[in-house]
């Protein structure tokens, strides 16, 4: 694997590109700012360190476009001053509704939770992963990149008779993950303007509302139920720093939910409230996050069972991917790392072996 990164300058044109591409064109629906998202969260997966290319497939990025507007597509409640309550689906382009928005309700209504929809819908799952995939080459992938009819062949070069999916160029992967927070913050600030100002959805919002929490918040799965498994492998102690576990138990998003904002099993342990607020959205220090991996290492079964059977999503090579996406760019930024009970001190400089 080559080591070698992307030269600075090419680092600085690929923001002023994506600042460009942002702020250009017009656009009739949010499929774009979904792209980019989705190229941002396959280029984190992929574990690249380098300048390396990245083919993506357009069934990849029907899965992640699948996870963005699956909570999207669920009725958005609407409290009205005199206490009525409405509640509708978002639209989601200036036209019609979006054809994927569509697609996903039509799943829905069998079943709502995205997770077991995938493991006990498997046919409707892969029929609508298709159909999705087809609407991105078809759309989004086909005029990201090309808003005023320019042709630009930047982040990837696009072949109308290439079915299969893209090929991000050299060092693109490697900027859209170490870019990933300023464009993930900027896709989702417009992506919520342009909900808000989308006439279909005028109706809704006469009065402030916080949209951008239903849009990109945290979803509402219960993770209580996965106390039971966690109690046991962590011996009813807190993660952190140790001390038995009484009624304050908290499910923790090991790699913050800031930082990555996604539900996988392998990231979830317990910690006493205490520790949950002091570590806010820092990451836990060197050796904490030796002791997760070396937990998942030994659990990796268990965690798998146990949560896919109460509906989350489990992978542990990519939960492990994700980590050390986050604690590479912590280590290159200089960031301050957490432990218990309150100390906050600048992560040092290696990487735990990752060979566990
Ligand atoms: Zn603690």
């Amino acid at each position: 694997m080559t080591t070698d990164i992307p030269a600075f300058d090419f680092q600085i044109k690929f923001i002023k590109y994506i600042q460009w591409l942002l702020e250009s064109g017009s656009y009739t629906s949010t499929y774009k700012f979904a792209l980019l998202m989705s190229l941002v969260n396959v280029a984190i997966e992929s574990g690249i360190h380098g300048n390396e290319t990245l083919f993506i497939s357009y069934e990849h990025l029907a899965e992640q476009y699948i996870k963005l507007y699956w909570k999207q597509s669920l009725p958005y409640t609407h409290n009205h001053s005199s206490n009525e309550e409405t509640a509708f689906i978002l639209s989601q382009n200036t036209g019609r509704q979006a054809a994927i928005i569509n697609s996903i309700v039509e799943l829905q209504a069998k079943q709502a939770n995205i997770n077991k929809a995938k493991v006990h819908h498997t046919q409707e799952w892969q029929a609508l992963k298709k159909s999705v995939a087809q609407t991105i080459r078809k759309y989004p992938a086909k005029f990201l990149q090309t808003p005023e009819n320019i042709e630009r062949t930047f982040l990837y070069h696009y072949d109308d008779k290439n079915n299969k999916g893209v090929l991000l160029n050299q060092g693109i992967a490697y900027c859209l993950a170490h870019f990933s927070h300023i464009i993930f913050k900027l896709c989702q600030q417009y992506w919520t303007d342009f909900v808000r100002s989308n006439k279909h959805n005028h109706l809704v919002f006469d009065q402030d509302t916080d949209l951008r929490h239903f849009l990109f918040g945290q979803s509402r799965q219960a993770l209580s139920s996965l106390l039971p498994m966690l109690i046991d492998i962590q011996d009813c102690q807190c993660f952190y720093c140790g001390r038995p576990l009484s009624k304050d138990m908290e499910v923790d998003h090991f790699i913050p939910w800031s930082k990555y904002p996604n539900d996988t099993a392998h990231n979830f342990v317990l910690a006493d409230r205490r520790c949950n607020n002091a570590r806010r959205d820092y990451l836990a220090d060197i050796p904490f996050y030796e002791r997760w991996l070396h937990r998942n290492s030994i659990y990796h079964q268990e965690i798998n069972s146990f949560a896919i059977g109460k509906g989350f999503v489990a992978n542990y090579n990519k939960t492990k991917k994700i980590s050390e996406w986050a604690y590479n760019l912590a280590i290159e930024n200089g960031d301050l790392v957490w432990q218990p009970p309150k100390q906050l001190e600048i992560i040092s400089k290696a990487m735990p072996s990752l060979s566990l």
